[in-house]
């Protein structure tokens, strides 16, 4: 990268860090950086200090947000006892967006893969677990939807999951997507209908 000279070549290199970015689309990155307007270019690194500064996890259910609660979490219109865990907040966003989701949700960030070294603790499960009963030990929540994706990991943590809240022995119904959702298929990628169905048709654990 030197014949770039210093500056765009720790730029090109800081941009192919990211994930999904190669060197090719990292240079293309740069080069359109570059020839912003200054103030343009001063807004993306603003807005990228600051998300990394201000971003969190909301203390209920995990999400990436910028307050204590998420919005979900703090809303009044959102069914509190319905609990929809996903892997990622990715999915939380496609879910949001079919419009027709009115519970909460928990984000694992992750999946249980022996292979990769991802153990129940390296996912947000202890932080399910504590939401599912209140201080009195009742059951806080009436149903809790697992919509891991239908990949191998996601369905060894389905089990997982529904063995855990097993053990507490509450009264909580436990469901799981239904088919629409293809086999090894990311939750993410998946049309807002296909999503839509795949919630209405879950199905009892
Ligand atoms: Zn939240």
């Amino acid at each position: 990268m030197e014949y770039y000279g210093a500056s765009i070549g720790k730029l090109i290199e800081a941009l192919s860090a990211l994930p999904g970015i190669g060197k090719k689309s990292a240079q293309r990155l740069a080069f359109h950086i570059t020839a912003m307007p200054e103030e343009q270019a001063k807004g993306l690194a603003d807005a990228i200090v600051e998300a990394r500064t201000k971003v969190r996890f909301c203390s209920s259910c995990c999400t990436l947000t910028d307050g204590e609660l998420c919005p979900i979490c703090s809303s009044s219109k959102r069914n509190h006892r319905q609990i929809m865990v996903l892997e990622n907040s990715r999915d939380l966003a496609a879910y949001e967006k079919t419009g027709r989701y009115d519970g909460v949700y928990h984000v694992l960030h992750g999946a249980i893969s022996p292979m990769l070294g991802i153990g129940p603790n390296d996912i947000r499960l202890k932080e399910l677990l504590l939401r599912l009963q209140d201080e009195n030990g009742e059951a806080a929540a009436d149903e809790i939807i697992i919509a891991t994706n239908s990949t191998v990991e996601g369905e060894s943590t389905a089990m997982y999951i529904v063995k855990l809240i097993r053990t507490l022995g509450l009264p909580v119904r436990i469901t799981r997507i239904a088919t629409g959702v293809p086999v090894g298929g990311d939750i993410e990628n998946i049309d807002e209908v296909t999503l839509e169905r795949a919630l209405s048709g879950r199905t009892e654990l």
